[in-house]
C-alpha cells in the first residue's frame, strides 16, 4: 500500500507536492478552478504540518517541435502566473510565492529561502522539453531540492513523465519519503471500486457516451466483462447502430469501428442496450429541421444530436435497477439546449437512486453534470479523464501511483 500525506512528519521539510493544476482558462482568466480547489487539502494540510511546500503542476500544451517563436508562443499562452494569483487569493499572498522558472539555480535558490508555513509555485513543468520524456537530468533537478514528494496529480497520474514518476523514482532511490495526497487517495478509493466489483455493488451499470468509439475501446471491452448492463448513447452509439445494420442518416460514425462494434454486440448480446429513438436535425450547424424519430432508424439526410425520449425512460430504467454506475460521455451534444435532455435524463435519474454508489470519470461527462447541478447526487466526480478511464482499463493501475507504492 502506499503511504498517505497524512502518514509523513513533515515539519521543517521540504515537501514537494505534484498538483493538477491543469486549469481550462482564456487569456488570463481561469474558467473554472474547480482542480485548485481540489488541491487544497492536501497543500493546508502540509502548510499546517509546518512544511516547505513546493507545488509543481503542467497547463495546457507547448510543443518543443516547433521554432523558438512558436515554443515561446506556447510558454507565454500556459503560463503559470494564472494559477499563482489565484492561490495567493485563496491562500493569502503572504504565504506564496512564484517562480517565473520551472527549474535550476534560481529555483534552487527560491526554495532555499522558503520558510516553514510557505508555498512555492513553479513555472509549468511543461516549459521543460525533458519532461513529457521523462528525462532523468530534468528529475534530477527537481529531486535535489526535495526531502518529501507528494503525488496529487490524479489527472496527470497516466503519464509517465519527469514531474510525475521520474522524480518519485529518484526520491525513493535514496531512500526519502514518497506518498499520495488527500485528492489521489480519495480517486483511488472511488476508482478502486468500480475496478474491482464487490458483491454488494451489483447491478453495476456502465453508461457511455461522447463522440468516438475509437477513444474509448479499450474501456468498453473492460467495462463490458465487470458490468451487468452497457448503455451506449452520444454519437458513438451510431457505429454500434450501422453495426446491427440500421440506417444512420448522415449521422457521424467511424467505418473503422464497425467489426469492433459488431464484435462487441456478438459477444456482449443483451448487456448492451443501445438507443431506440433520437432526436436529430438536417445538420449540426445551422440546422433548420428537428424531429424525433419513432424507432431507432435515423432518416436520410438527418443526423443524431441526442438520444430520444423513449431512450431517456429505457436508460432511466435500467439505472433505477443500478447499486453501481459508472458513467463516462454525455448522450448528446448536451453544450446546445435543443440537444441536452438526453444527459439530464441520466443525470436525473441518477440523482432518484438511494444508496447507489455512483461515479462519473471524463471531461465533458463532469462539466455537464456540473452545468446541470446535479454534481452532489454523485458518490464521485473524477477530476481525471483520461486517468480514470485508463485506471478501469488498466485493472486498477496508473504509473504515477504505483511508483508511490
Ligand atoms: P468525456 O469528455 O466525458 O469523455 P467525450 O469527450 O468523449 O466525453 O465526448 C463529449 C462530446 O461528445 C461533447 O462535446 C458532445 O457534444 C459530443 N457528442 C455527444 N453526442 C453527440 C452527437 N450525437 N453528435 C455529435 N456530438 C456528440
Ligand atoms: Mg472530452
Amino acid at each position: 500500500m502506499a503511504k498517505i500525506i497524512r502518514d509523513l512528519k513533515l515539519a521543517n521539510k521540504t515537501v514537494l507536492i505534484r498538483c493538477d493544476f491543469n486549469v481550462p482558462f482564456k487569456g488570463e482568466v481561469i474558467s473554472d478552478d474547480n482542480r485548485i480547489q481540489a488541491a487544497l487539502p492536501t497543500v493546508k494540510f502540509a502548510l499546517d504540518a509546518g512544511a516547505k511546500v513546493v507545488l509543481f503542476s503542467h497547463l495546457g500544451k507547448v510543443k518543443h517541435k516547433g521554432t523558438e517563436e512558436e515554443v515561446a508562443a506556447d510558454k507565454a499562452k500556459n503560463n503559470m502566473i494564472i494559477v499563482f494569483r489565484r492561490l495567493a487569493e485563496i491562500l493569502g499572498k503572504d504565504k506564496v510565492f512564484f517562480s517565473p522558472e520551472t527549474s535550476g539555480d534560481e529555483v534552487n535558490k527560491r526554495v532555499a529561502a522558503l520558510k516553514p508555513g510557505q508555498v512555492l509555485l513553479l513555472q509549468n513543468t511543461r516549459y521543460e522539453k525533458g519532461e513529457e520524456k521523462n528525462d532523468p537530468a530534468l528529475s534530477e533537478k527537481w529531486a535535489s531540492f526535495a526531502d518529501v514528494f507528494v503525488m496529487d496529480a490524479f489527472g496527470s497520474a497516466h503519464r509517465a513523465h519527469a514531474s510525475t514518476v521520474g522524480v518519485p523514482e529518484l526520491l525513493k532511490a535514496r531512500g526519502k519519503e514518497v506518498a499520495l495526497g488527500f485528492l489521489v487517495e480519495k480517486e483511488v478509493e472511488a476508482l478502486g471500486r468500480v475496478v474491482h466489483v464487490a458483491k454488494k455493488d451489483r447491478p453495476y451499470i456502465a453508461v457511455i457516451g461522447g463522440f468516438k468509439v475509437s477513444d474509448k475501446i479499450k474501456v468498453i471491452e473492460t467495462l463490458l466483462q465487470k458490468c451487468d448492463k452497457v448503455l451506449i448513447g452520444g454519437a458513438m452509439a451510431y457505429t454500434f447502430q450501422v453495426a446491427q445494420g440500421k440506417n444512420i442518416g448522415i449521422s457521424p460514425f467511424e467505418p473503422d469501428q464497425v467489426d469492433f462494434a459488431k464484435k462487441c454486440l456478438a459477444t456482449a448480446g443483451d448487456k448492451i442496450l443501445l438507443p431506440v429513438d433520437a432526436v436529430v436535425t438536417d445538420a449540426f450547424q445551422n440546422w433548420t429541421k428537428k424531429v424525433t424519430t419513432t424507432g431507432s432508424d435515423i432518416p436520410d439526410g438527418f443526423e443524431g444530436m441526442d438520444i430520444g425520449p423513449k431512450t431517456q425512460k429505457l436508460f432511466a430504467k435500467e439505472l433505477s435497477k443500478a447499486k453501481m454506475i459508472f458513467w463516462n460521455g454525455p448522450m448528446g451534444v448536451f453544450e446546445q439546449k435543443d440537444f441536452e435532455a438526453g444527459t439530464r435524463a441520466v443525470c436525473e435519474a441518477v440523482s432518484k437512486l438511494k444508496g447507489a454508489f455512483t461515479v462519473i470519470g471524463g471531461g465533458d461527462s463532469a462539466a455537464a453534470v456540473a452545468q446541470f447541478g446535479y454534481k452532489e447526487y454523485f458518490s464521485h466526480v473524477s477530476t481525471g479523464g483520461g486517468a480514470s478511464l485508463e485506471m478501469i482499463e488498466n485493472d486498477g493501475h496508473l504509473p504515477g501511483i504505483d511508483v508511490i507504492k
